[in-house]
């Protein structure tokens, strides 16, 4: 069989994660023209395209060759490892990527008391997690039986098919409504881009490594402001021990104030309010914090 010669990426056809998966390759300079079956998208201007596939199907379409790189929910790949993919090709998590952020929980009706693992013993849980709640079962010794659905896990105690259940959690409405309590946290989640543990060694390879270096560019702006503002040379010391975290920041004269700078500083994560009036006080003034839009170190 002829090797491939165009990268391909197999994400979400429609769900959560789909909307922010194809902003991000859109950042990283991926554009594609969607095709009208909407299963195969051809990539625009880099030899990369897109397969739309459900978020199960990923790690194993990767497994299988089929794709070279996944944009896949954790528990998905992880679920995928301890079930259909055990024995198979070792699958990795080459980034964490900062949306479609959850957990996988164990929770029991409201009323239950609860205070370890351990009083799951000889209990029936149901989750569409079988792989990751046995794993997690075995390595406490915890003998329950697992009920295996594939979805609305949430109603089974009120339907007396299990006593609890392990399911994905992200803000606890669904819990609450249906009067459960999260109880333990099995796995904390987000989408990840997952690949082979090994990149090809062809022109595959090469494409993975642009697309990775990318990748880190735009998280990285994601969370990145600059800070510019103006202070008095006495000040500096003061302003600069307020700032954020980030690399050392520049330092600019400014034209007729000799006594006055004009500081620019990249900050690594968002500036608060009450940061900037701290900062105020110290002696800045003319502050401004600017989102990043590209950057490559
Ligand atoms: P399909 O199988 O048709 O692709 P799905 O119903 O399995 O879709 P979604 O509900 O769109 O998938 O969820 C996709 C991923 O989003 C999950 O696997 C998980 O990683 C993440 N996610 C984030 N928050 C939640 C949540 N509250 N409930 C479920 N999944 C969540
Ligand atoms: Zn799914």
């Amino acid at each position: 069989m002829k090797a491939r010669d165009r990268l391909r990426i197999a994400m979400q056809k429609s769900g959560r994660l789909t909307e922010p998966a194809l902003e991000l390759l859109n950042r990283c300079g991926l554009t594609f023209r969607q095709s009208r079956d909407k299963l195969f998208c051809f990539g625009e201007g880099e030899p990369v395209d897109l397969l739309l596939v459900r978020d199960d199907d990923i790690p194993g379409l990767i497994a299988q060759g089929v794709c070279d790189l996944g944009i896949v929910g954790r528990n998905v790949l992880d679920e995928y490892r301890f079930t259909a993919g055990m024995g198979g090709p070792a699958l990795a998590e080459w980034r964490p990527l900062g949306f479609g952020r959850c957990r996988l929980s164990v929770a029991v009706p409201q009323e239950v008391d609860y205070r370890d693992a351990s009083q799951l013993q000889g209990m029936r849980i149901a989750t569409s997690y079988p792989g990751l709640l046995g794993e997690w079962l075995r390595e406490r010794g915890v003998d329950a039986g697992v009920v295996t659905l594939a979805g609305s896990v949430e109603i089974a105690p009120r339907l007396g098919t299990a006593d609890a259940i392990c399911d994905l959690v992200q803000s606890g409405g669904t819990l609450v409504a249906n009067q459960l309590r999260e109880v333990d946290v099995l796995l904390e989640s987000e989408a990840v881009l997952a690949g082979p543990q090994a990149l090809p060694s062809d022109e595959r390879g090469d494409m993975i490594d642009l697309l990775l270096k990318r990748l880190d560019g735009v998280i990285q702006v994601r969370e990145s402001r600059l800070l510019l503002l103006q202070t008095s040379r006495g000040a500096l010391d003061a302003v600069i021990r307020l700032l954020p975290g980030g690399p050392q920041p520049t330092l600019l004269p400014v034209a007729g104030q000799p006594d006055q700078l004009m500081l620019q500083a990249l900050c690594a994560g968002e500036v608060s309010w009450r940061q900037l009036e701290e900062i105020k006080k110290a002696g800045a003034r003319e502050m401004f914090v600017l989102p990043v839009e590209k950057m490559l170190a």
